[in-house]
């Protein structure tokens, strides 16, 4: 029994370019970050490194995260008791999610990273991979699912954000806060989420579910957005405030909706998207009316994730209904 830790890069593994001027690159392996962590040793069981592939979390696409779930799931079937993932922070909080609908284990799964990198005063990467390990390491880790362990708070994947650029408190749960603090090097869990899961999709079939994300803004250009959805399956659209939209796209999104999902979230970062309280043409309930998807609490980059594996999955129009009703 121990910690499986796999690496993939980002901020927490970058060191000098080798004589070169100031910028940073992955240099890095699991088995430096290791020996960058003092409390490591003290963690009481083994780490079974994985160096997987050491690239900036731009890079990453859903094949690489769902053949890192099936490593994942093979070294917890080999009797890890938990998963530890180092990843750039940029698209963390979509990784995470993706992880967590199809994560199949009440093994924790724990992601994390860092922001300020190695050659820096205060780097905080060393003190994120030994919460991150102690949580996957703990008993109150488990059933959680995907969870990104940052800054000593624990966030479930469902909720988490990245909410800053450079803060190393960056990560945030706007909706719940952190479901957990590690205190005093121990992972005390406040409340659970309730998780809920997607099939795991054929990794050949996402190649056909292409969906977009659309951000309305002022003014908006609607042979934009009818350029955006041109070749993509599915769409998810970033609405002002509770959902709406400028009434001159409304009537777009509804001929969207015909022919694909067409899925409302909103633009501001937290809360929901109503269903039923305002009535003008571009609203929350016109838009549903014509047919689009209400995405609920989720932020618009999770809902593109459970969208995309939903269509990869080979769901219907009325399994994704049924899958934001569940999910948003
Ligand atoms: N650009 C980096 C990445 O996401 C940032 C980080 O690791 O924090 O790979």
């Amino acid at each position: 029994m121990g910690v499986a830790l796999f690496t993939l890069g980002g901020t927490i593994s970058m060191a000098g370019r080798t004589g070169g001027g100031g910028e940073v690159v992955t240099r890095l392996n699991g088995a430096d970050l290791a020996a960058a962590v003092p409390g490591l040793t003290g963690l009481g069981m083994p780490l079974d490194i994985h160096d997987i592939e050491a690239v900036p979390s731009a890079n990453l696409t859903f094949a690489n995260i769902l053949a890192l779930v099936d490593s994942a799931s093979r070294a917890v079937r080999a009797g890890a008791c938990g998963v530890v993932v180092t990843q750039g922070t940029d698209t963390l909080e979509e990784t995470a999610f993706l992880v967590d609908l199809v994560w199949p284990h009440t093994e924790p799964f724990v992601l994390t990273g860092a922001m300020r990198n190695p050659t820096l005063a205060g780097a905080d990467g060393p003190a994120n991979l030994l919460a991150a390990a102690r949580t996957a390491a703990s008993p109150a880790g488990r059933g959680l699912g995907a969870l990104v362990v940052f800054n000593d708070e624990i966030h479930a994947a469902r909720w988490v954000r990245k909410t800053h650029s450079t803060s190393t408190a960056t990560f945030a749960s706007p909706n719940t806060g952190p479901i957990g603090h590690v205190v005093e090097g121990r992972p005390r869990i406040l409340t659970a989420p309730v998780r809920r899961r997607t099939p795991y999709p054929r990794p050949e079939a996402l190649d056909e579910a292409r969906v977009a994300l659309h951000t309305v803004t002022l003014d908006e250009d609607a042979e934009l957005v009818a350029a955006v959805a041109e070749a993509s399956h599915g769409l998810v659209v970033a609405g002002f405030g509770v959902g709406h939209v400028p009434s001159e796209l409304a009537g777009l999104l509804g001929t969207l909706a015909e022919r694909m999902p067409v899925v409302l979230t909103s633009r501001t970062g937290s809360g929901s998207v109503l269903r039923h309280t305002y009535g003008a043409v571009g609203s929350e309930a016109d838009l549903q009316r014509r047919g689009l998807i209400n995405g609920g609490l989720l932020d618009p980059y999770k809902a593109r994730i459970l969208l995309r594996l939903l269509l990869a999955g080979g769901a219907d129009r009325a399994a994704v209904t049924a899958a934001f009703a569940d999910h948003g």
